[in-house]
């Protein structure tokens, strides 16, 4: 069984940690690998490491990391076919869905080649008479990245490239789930030029995210997971003194307006309820239909639900792969249970979807709930899987306050051809991500990435403009040369003039 290495000081390593976890085929259901769980010498020995590779890095002008970014995301686009396959064999997502996914992580590269541009301060001349003033900004030192499952080579590409194009070193924990895409992304830009330490990858579970957040020599932790994890990296990265920004869960609601399109809206809804399995942050689970639309859109959804082509993700003709593991399916298979004791109407049941020749993946069909109410589980939990659930509400403002209800404020979208209700929605709802006619709006990787309220936890979103000030200090310089200073001490606050 081949062991999925650690990747510190540039090398390849098994480590000193004895422990083992399987990483899965999710779509024969076998276990493919073993990645290896690292302990607190590893992380010690990648903190060294860090601690080596810092000064210099720092001091290695802008352009310098640039072109080397550029070099890695000319490696990155040459290695796409082949992370995208680590994808789908580790997650099972089906092929486009991962090739799109390396595809918006390689865009934040894109965005990080700019960094010469990016850390442009500010200037003032004669702030006061012969004084100038100034700012920019600078690393932090020792950063440290936590990634989810449901997109191994995005969410890394996320953080890495902001960190490192900034000047800082960077450690990344990935989801122990499917780990094999970080590896070879440290091997790639290592190929690009990135010297030994800047970029490595410590595996491990929740013992080693633990031992990152108490590590006095790591200054930032950049986390994306589920609401209960984020919560914890945060309150206990922020304790430990660290600048922490931690992504939690969702429950993106899209509002369909009766006014809608909707052929489109349903074309909409199947994708981003049911693409990646409904694993996703920005996946669809509850569509609030409003007045009149209900029973159409229930019977046109449901057509479209029990006609996805459901398979193994290197089969180009399956829209819709396994989810992760069999305990994650076991999960969500359960919820649908409770759904339908709880009182919701099932009008899609995916809980029995057998996949031919593949009779131990881990797969669901897509499943669609009617008539789903507040108090109800499938309601209140994160199921990322693919199970949709309609809602019904008699006008606008109704829907709109079960939006801004909800305790998670990741993404958000309403189907309407009525400008009035669209920016209604947009200037009032309780969202960090809103999509007008569009399902899952993320944000391109020049603009940030981020929700409100249990969906993210800090200050700053990711990549962008936040993520330039998330991986660096703010510095403001105020000086004046001999000609300019005054004689004789001031002793009140010095104004201008
Ligand atoms: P998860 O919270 O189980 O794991 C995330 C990371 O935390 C992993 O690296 C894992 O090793 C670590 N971890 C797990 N349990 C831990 C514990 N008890 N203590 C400390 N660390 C722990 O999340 P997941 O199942 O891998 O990913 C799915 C979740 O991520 C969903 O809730 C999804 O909504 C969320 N997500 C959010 C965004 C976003 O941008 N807001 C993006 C992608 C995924």
């Amino acid at each position: 069984m081949p062991t999925i290495p650690h990747v510190i000081a540039g090398h390849h390593t098994e480590g000193h940690g004895t422990q083992r976890f399987d990483v899965f085929n999710p779509a024969t259901g076998e276990v493919a690998n073993q990645v290896a769980l690292g302990n607190a010498d590893d992380l010690e020995a990648a903190i060294s490491a860090a601690q080596k590779a810092f000064p210099g890095w720092a001091e290695t002008p802008p352009l310098t990391r640039a072109r080397i970014l550029f070099k890695a995301r000319d490696l990155i686009e040459a290695h796409q076919d082949e992370l995208a396959a680590i994808i789908t064999a580790e997650h099972g997502k089906v092929r486009s869905d991962a090739k799109g996914e390396v595809i918006r992580g390689l865009e934040v590269v894109e965005f990080a080649t700019g960094i010469p541009e990016l850390l442009k301060g500010e200037y003032t001349e004669q702030v006061s008479r012969g004084i100038d003033a100034w700012t920019m900004r600078q690393p932090l030192g020792i950063a440290a990245g936590i990634t989810p499952f449901n997109f191994p080579v995005m969410v890394p590409l996320w953080m890495a490239p902001m960190a490192i194009a900034t000047g800082n070193c960077f450690i990344l924990k990935p989801s122990e789930r499917d780990p094999s895409a970080s590896v070879l992304l440290a091997d790639i830009f290592k190929e690009a030029g990135l010297p030994d330490g800047v970029l490595q990858v410590v595996h491990g579970d929740k013992d080693m995210v633990n031992a990152i957040l108490e590590h006095p020599a790591i200054s930032a932790v950049s986390f994306v997971g589920s609401t209960p994890i984020a919560k914890h990296v945060y309150a206990t990265g922020t304790a430990a003194g660290k600048r922490v920004q931690a992504l939690g869960g969702a429950k993106n609601h899209a509002i369909i307006m009766p006014d809608c399109d909707i052929e489109k809206t349903v074309d909409a809804l199947i994708g981003a309820a049911y693409g990646s399995a409904g694993e996703r942050c920005m996946a669809i689970s509850v569509a609030v239909a409003v007045g009149p639309v209900a029973d159409t859109l229930v019977t046109m959804i449901a057509e479209r639900a029990k006609a996805l082509r459901i398979g193994v993700g290197t089969d180009e003709s399956s829209e819709m792969g396994p989810v992760v593991t069999a305990q994650h399916r076991n999960k969500i298979r359960q919820l649908i249970d409770r759904g339908v004791e709880q009182g919701a109407t099932l009008v899609v049941d995916g809980r029995e979807q057998v996949v031919k020749g593949y009779e131990n993946g881990f797969f669901l069909g897509g499943t669609l709930f009617d008539n789903v109410t507040t108090e109800m589980d499938i309601y209140r939990e994160e199921i990322f899987g693919p199970v949709l659930c309609v809602m019904r509400a008699p006008d606008f403002e109704t829907a709109l306050k079960l939006v801004n209800d909800s305790p998670y404020g990741n993404g958000t979208a309403i189907f309407t051809r009525d400008g009035d209700s669209a920016r209604s929605f947009t200037h009032r709802v309780s969202a960090g991500m809103v999509g007008i006619n569009v399902p899952i709006p993320v944000p391109m990787a020049f603009h940030s990435f981020g929700g409100w309220k249990d969906s993210l936890f800090g200050d700053h979103h990711m990549h962008g403009p936040e993520g330039v000030r998330f991986f660096t200090r703010m510095k403001a310089v105020t000086q004046r040369w001999p000609t300019g200073i005054r004689t004789g001490a001031e002793f009140s606050m010095p104004t201008h003039g």
